[in-house]
This record gives structure tokens, C-alpha cells and sequence, in this order.
């Protein structure tokens, strides 16, 4: 049989500290260890090898002598404040201390899983560029970022590509697109570290199945699996795979999964269409524009001859939900001219009569004069080309 390697999410040092915790809480004899506080150990020894001893009863005894800081070095997460815990050791005459339970709820409380702590990568991103002076270019930055990882797994010449296309760089490709980034846009290091960071280099020797879903290495031979998130698995979807061997020394770099799951795959549609209205109207002078104003005027923008239309993509497989959504949120709706409702969601029978006759339309034409409407592909073009009088 043949073996293949995985790129799974990685546990943050606190997530292992909170999983260690929740071990010792729940072994009721304390000299035997479960099996998890030794994987726990092991990955906490290959994180710090300089201080943390392979030998795990030392491991404890360390823990039960300095404090956290001294051992792993300072929190990383700024989610919520960990100094009283990692001034302190993680355990008192053999209990957890005081502060490490402490941690251990509050931790509990508000964590959130790593796939989408990866996701939250793009969301800090995005907040970062907003936050600048120079909109424009922080506009065409985030777009060229979002753009660049939608061609590198999904995308061939604006067409999406269902053979087993790799979302993973050679290193030098990828210092390529980050040197052409600061050439074309002047990126400071804090840029390009927000976007580093939606990346992960893994090491070869390696061996990667590619998933013609996602695009990542697959979790094994019949199934993706990519980390609890995608569903496709070799019964459904039998195209052939793509295998990527890496020599020993080679380096990849390959996208977080939670960027993929939570970002890129949602995106897709609008990228296409972006791609398509592009296509159809740059001919007649029309600007098309992804992610305008940094997503704050929906996802793609079009202008000609002073005149704008606002589309959001909206793909959501239940039309109540996404009326419900909308209705929670109509003031994020009062700038747009059309929701756009990828096809093959209005071929379930009567998607688009739900979305009209459960969104409050009304209000929305109360507040500004206009009624939103829900479009698809064919519609759409149909009305830009009235809108802007174009044959
Ligand atoms: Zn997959």
C-alpha cells in the first residue's frame, strides 16, 4: 500500500496547554499517564526542544518548578489575557494551580477552533488594509492577495479547474509573488507577515495526495477529510489525483485549511462571475471591480460613464436562511442594486420566490427609494447592459 503524508492543523502552545490541562483533570491516578498527556508531550518537545525535556516526568516536574513563561516563553495568542497564567507554574504540590484553572474556563469559554482561528488570518488582514490611509492601494492589495489564491488552486485563465490543480508553492514561486507584490504595491513587512501567515511550509521528504476538492493534500486514499471539513472521498468524486513528491530539503508552501474552508471555497462563485462580467463588458469600456472599497460596498462593483452597480454574491443552500440573514442585516443592503444567486442554487424549485417573498423588500425601498433584486447570471448581465445602455 502506498503511504501518503498530511498537512494537519496545528495546535497552538496555548491549545495544548488547555488539553493538557483537561487531561490531568479528568486521570484519577496521577502516576499513569493516558495516552493523549504523552502525544501532548511529544509535540510540546519537538515545539521547544531547548527547554522542554523528553523525559516526561521531568516534563512535570518542570512544570511543577517554573513558571509557564520560563518553559514556552511568552503567550501568543492576544485573544484574552494569559499573563497571570504564564507567570506562574502550571502546577502547585501536584494540583493545577489556581491561575492555570482559571485559564483552563476562560479558555473554554471563548476558544474557538483552529480552522477557524486560520480563517480570522484573512479577517485581520482585511481589518489591517481598511485601517490604512491609502485605500486604494490597500484595496488593490487585499484583492491581489484573495486573487492570487483563487488561481493558484481554482483557477485557470477565469475558468475553475476540476482536475486535481495543487494549492501549494515551490518556495521560490512563492518569494516571487511576495517580491511582486512589493514591487507593484510597495507592501511594509507588517503586510506581508499578515499574508505570510496564511501560509505553512512544510518540509520534504514528502508524499501528498491532492484532493480534487479542495486542492490540499488529502487525508488519505479514499477520503479527504482535510481536517474534519471536506466531505469528498474517492467514491463520489473518482477523477484521478495528482501525487506531489517532495525530495528531502524541498520546501512548499501551502495555504492554511481554514483560509481554504472558510474563505476561498465560499469565494469562488464571486470570483467567477467577477471573472465573467469582466469578460463580457471590458470590451465596452466598463470597469469591473472585485471587493470594492474593501468589501464595504459588496463584492464586485461596476462603473461606466459615471454611473456604479453594486452586486453581492449571496450562496446559501437554503433560501430562508439567507432571507433571514438579510433581514437581520438590512442596512448592509441599502447601497447594493442586486443580490446575485449562483445558479445552481436557483435550480431548486422555488429559491428565488422564498428569497422575495421573505426579504423585507419593502423597508429596503422605504428607506432608500430602490427595490433589491435577486438575479442570476443570465439576468445579470441582461440588466447591466440596460442599466449602462449597451447593445
Ligand atoms: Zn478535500
Amino acid at each position: 500500500m502506498v503511504t501518503y503524508d498530511t498537512v494537519e492543523v496545528e495546535d497552538t502552545l496555548e491549545d495544548l496547554l488547555y488539553k493538557l490541562i483537561g487531561c490531568y483533570l479528568t486521570f484519577s491516578d496521577k502516576k499513569v499517564f493516558p495516552e493523549e498527556v504523552y502525544k501532548i508531550h511529544r509535540k510540546l518537545a519537538l515545539k521547544f526542544p531547548q527547554s522542554v525535556p523528553y523525559n516526561i516526568v521531568d516534563f512535570f516536574r518542570i512544570l511543577n518548578e517554573k513558571p509557564l513563561f520560563e518553559v514556552f516563553g511568552p503567550p501568543v495568542s492576544t485573544n484574552f489575557n494569559h499573563n497571570d497564567f504564564f507567570n506562574s507554574p502550571l502546577f502547585l504540590f501536584n494540583s493545577i494551580s489556581e491561575a492555570a484553572y482559571e485559564f483552563y474556563i476562560d479558555y473554554n469559554r471563548t476558544k474557538v477552533n483552529t480552522l477557524q482561528r486560520q480563517q480570522l488570518h484573512m479577517r485581520s488582514f482585511l481589518e489591517h488594509c481598511r485601517a490604512q490611509n491609502d485605500k486604494k492601494r490597500y484595496q488593490q492589495i487585499y484583492t491581489a492577495v484573495r486573487v492570487n489564491i483563487y488561481n493558484k488552486g481554482f483557477f485557470q485563465n477565469g475558468n475553475l479547474v476540476y482536475e486535481p490543480e495543487t494549492n501549494m508553492y515551490l518556495e521560490k514561486e512563492f518569494e516571487h509573488f511576495i517580491l511582486k507584490m512589493e514591487e507593484l504595491y510597495h507592501i511594509t513587512s507588517t503586510d506581508e507577515e499578515l499574508i505570510r501567515n496564511f501560509y505553512r511550509q512544510v518540509n520534504g521528504p514528502k508524499r501528498f495526495l491532492i484532493c480534487n476538492h479542495c486542492h490540499l493534500p488529502m487525508f488519505n486514499e479514499n477520503q479527504c477529510h482535510n481536517n474534519e471539513v471536506c466531505f469528498s472521498n474517492s467514491k463520489e468524486n473518482r477523477a484521478p489525483r495528482k501525487v506531489v513528491e517532495l525530495e528531502k530539503g524541498e520546501v512548499r508552501l501551502v495555504p492554511e485549511s481554514g483560509i481554504i474552508f472558510y474563505n476561498v471555497i465560499p469565494g469562488l462563485e464571486e470570483y467567477r462571475v467577477y471573472y465573467k462580467l469582466k469578460g463580457y463588458f471590458s470590451s465596452y469600456g466598463v470597469n469591473v471591480n472585485l471587493f470594492p472599497n474593501l468589501e464595504k460596498d459588496g463584492d464586485i462593483e461596476i462603473t461606466y460613464q459615471g454611473k456604479r452597480i453594486l452586486i453581492d454574491v449571496k450562496d446559501y443552500r437554503r433560501p430562508e436562511e439567507l432571507a433571514n440573514n438579510i433581514n437581520k442585516r438590512l442596512g448592509n443592503f441599502l447601497d447594493l442594486d442586486y443580490v446575485y444567486i449562483p445558479q445552481y442554487r436557483t435550480k431548486y424549485n422555488d429559491y428565488m420566490k422564498v428569497l422575495k417573498d421573505q426579504v423585507n423588500i419593502d423597508e429596503i425601498y422605504r428607506m432608500t427609494g430602490r427595490k433589491l433584486q435577486f438575479v442570476n447570471e443570465k439576468q445579470l448581465i441582461e440588466l447591466v447592459k440596460k442599466k449602462f445602455e449597451i447593445a
